[in-house]
């Protein structure tokens, strides 16, 4: 069989699996001052710096969150400025998008949509032009697409916004652990992440939000004041300890790991273009995330591909909304038809894909694309 599905969550590395499993066998809240619990702080403060080490941040401008889906509303909401401008590109995930509709509706803002081309790079002239306008403006443009991989050039667009006086904020959830990024040079504002998607636990993840940030004290979620005060609730440690180490074994691994799943995923690509060449890969002349391909395969339906694939994990758009009927919104923002984004597939590798699943998958993939397109053509 083969898992190429990181992009929904990636196996957790063996690290993360000790970190948690020897931090569940100790009690202890991280908020108590008896010795059990200065023992579960330390080993909160052991994860949020190795989290900080990872991005070059402080440990203390980072906020533990649920996951990136709360970073990304958390961010929205104390940036958005009542009665100001929301910029968000239209690839966004629905983390970003639909967030970012409702603090639209509640804190009265203009709400901006910024298009994409067909490689699924932004329109930098759209950009450019929300920034001119007056009103006080936060934008919020993804590190990668979780769907294509293709990459945006957040340093340029953070140091746009900032020059027009803007805030910036990254969903960098599928960009952490996979590619560098150092929070002490770049400027962005504000980032959010989700310690799965590099090897960590599900249910755990982080905001950044840099020292001295102009926004509002709206915390999502009341209570104890942990965080300080940006979101309260017992600190989850066993999650906190899972994603420090999952962040460090991703940072001493990350330009082998790199390097190794690029390989993996154009030997992919390759296998499956030679035998079905009308194959289109989706954001391949731009850059992209090592470990993601989007292919569309004309003629065949995702959910007939899939379905004769039960052995090879992969996704029809995002694994979020695949269920649903609606054609990927990313690629129509790209300028497929609908018969195209139903006609795509997303293989996501990383830390642990090998060869082996690799060759096994593009046979799969190759035997059952062509009988799905036979099928089509009889019926
Ligand atoms: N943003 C992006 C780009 C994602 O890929 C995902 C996960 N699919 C999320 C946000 C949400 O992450 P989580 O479900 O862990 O909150």
């Amino acid at each position: 069989s083969a898992y190429l599905d990181y992009n929904a969550t990636a196996p957790v590395r063996p690290e993360a699996a000790s970190a948690v499993l020897d931090t569940l066998r100790v009690p202890g809240n991280a908020s108590s001052p008896h010795a059990a619990g200065q023992r579960a702080s330390a080993l909160v403060q052991l994860g949020r710096s190795q989290l900080a080490e990872l991005l070059r941040c402080s440990p203390n401008e980072l906020v533990i969150t649920s996951g990136a889906t709360e970073a990304n509303n958390l961010a929205l909401r104390v940036a958005a400025p009542d009665g100001g401008q929301l910029v968000v590109s239209a690839t966004e995930h629905p983390a970003v998008l639909e967030a970012a509709r409702q603090i639209a509706t509640d804190q009265g803002c203009d709400l901006t949509i910024i298009g994409v081309d067909r490689d699924g790079q932004l329109r930098l002239d759209e950009l450019h032009a929300a920034l001119n306008s007056p009103l006080p403006t936060v934008v919020s443009i993804m590190a990668a697409n979780n769907e294509t991989g293709v990459l945006n050039d957040i340093q340029e667009m953070a140091e746009l916004t900032r020059a027009a006086g803007g805030i910036f904020h990254t969903d960098a959830t599928q960009l952490v652990g996979r590619l560098p990024l150092d929070l002490s040079t770049v400027t962005i504002d504000m980032l959010s992440l989700s310690a799965h998607k590099f090897g960590g636990p599900q249910g755990v993840g982080a905001l950044f939000l840099r020292r001295g940030l102009p926004v509002a004290h709206r915390p999502l979620v009341r209570g104890g004041g942990q965080e300080r005060g940006w979101r309260a609730g017992t600190l989850n440690v066993a999650g906190i300890a899972g994603m420090g180490a999952a962040a460090a074994a991703a940072q001493a691994q990350l330009d082998i790991e790199r390097e190794r799943t690029a390989q993996l995923r154009d030997r992919l690509e390759a296998l499956v273009l030679a035998a079905l060449p009308d194959t289109q890969i989706n954001g391949r002349s731009v850059p992209r995330l090592p470990g993601v391909s989007s292919m569309t395969f004309p003629g065949a339906p995702a959910d007939a591909v899939l379905s004769g694939l039960p052995e090879v994990a992969a996704s029809d758009g995002s694994a979020c909304s695949s269920g649903a009927l609606a054609p990927s919104h990313v690629l129509l923002a790209m300028g497929r038809t609908a018969e195209e984004a139903e006609s795509t597939v997303r293989f996501s590798l990383g830390h642990a894909t090998t060869k082996a699943e690799i060759d096994f998958a593009a046979e799969q993939v190759v035997s059952v694309v062509r009988r799905v397109k036979e099928a089509m053509w009889v019926s």
